[in-house]
């Protein structure tokens, strides 16, 4: 029997609709947390455990990724393996890549082919590994683009004295290298003080498990801010973790993985209203 103690759990549209988020524009979210990461900073002082620190998830945060599913896709193509596949072939030479979903059946709902009929489940299942033998990889993240005003962002916390924590569910043995290329092509702030990125050891360990391991290391580094993050679960664990932090809901794309409903959030599509 359900305990009537269980958090509600909520997914996608539903969550959103039941969380409290502020109900204040994208630009003064970026602002209220630059004024803070000062205001904190003007305090502090020397003292380390006041240094403000802002979180930032790469994938889906400041990360648009679905170019990199895109080019694995245009590439599955090309494989004979495709090849039986006609219907599902065709429905995909017209794929557009702002159509590329969070995961390949949401991809395949945005050009119509539901999920349910044998063609189109083996194929996804083929796509599938396909893709994910590739998606994990240093080989393809050249193809992610940073979402417009990103960097910009991130580089304007850093001069303000915040410490930048790039906190991501890559892995370092398969992703490390082309994260650090990406965040140095792209003009993030990178390898100088007060810059920090924590990938996951192993591919294995759970993205929430990695996010939730990161608290400490946080608080050892000093006073947390705000987080920014596209996946509820992750975005939820971190506000309880963290309550007196700002925390912020990229609304781009994200999992169907259910999460407990919040409150005291906060909701942007992107960075691209910071104003001087
Ligand atoms: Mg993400």
């Amino acid at each position: 029997m359900k305990s009537s103690n269980a958090p509600r759990l909520l997914a996608r549209e539903e969550w959103i609709a039941a969380c409290h988020f502020h109900d204040i524009t994208e630009a003064e979210v970026l602002h209220a947390v630059a004024d803070r990461v000062r205001e904190l900073k003007a305090k502090a002082g020397s003292v380390q455990s006041g240094h403000p620190l802002v979180l930032l998830d790469l994938d889906s945060t400041l990360y648009e990724v679905g170019p990199r599913s895109f080019e694995i896709i245009r590439e599955w193509m090309d494989t004979e393996e495709s090849l039986g596949h006609s219907r599902v072939r065709h429905a995909l030479e017209s794929l557009r890549e702002e159509q590329v979903g969070y995961s390949m059946k949401d991809t395949f709902e945005s050009i119509g082919l539901k999920a349910g009929t044998p063609e189109v489940d083996h194929a996804l299942k083929v796509l599938k590994e396909f893709w994910a033998a590739r998606f994990f990889s240093n080989q393809y993240l050249p193809y992610d683009r940073p979402y417009p005003g990103a960097a910009e962002f991130a580089r304007r916390l850093h001069e303000a004295g915040a410490e930048i924590v790039y906190l991501t569910g890559r892995d370092a043995p398969r992703m490390g290298e082309g994260t650090v290329d990406n965040l140095v092509r792209d003009g993030f702030p990178w390898d100088k003080k007060g810059t920090h990125l924590l990938l996951k050891s192993d591919f294995n360990i759970p993205d929430l498990d990695h996010k939730k391991n990161a608290a400490d290391y946080i608080r050892q580094h000093g006073t947390l801010v705000a987080s920014f993050e596209n996946e509820p679960p992750n975005l939820i664990a971190l506000s309880e973790l963290f309550p007196e932090a700002m925390h912020v809901f990229l609304d781009t794309v994200c999992s169907d993985h259910p999460a407990p409903v919040g409150k005291n959030l906060y909701r942007i599509n992107g960075f691209h209203k910071l104003a001087p």
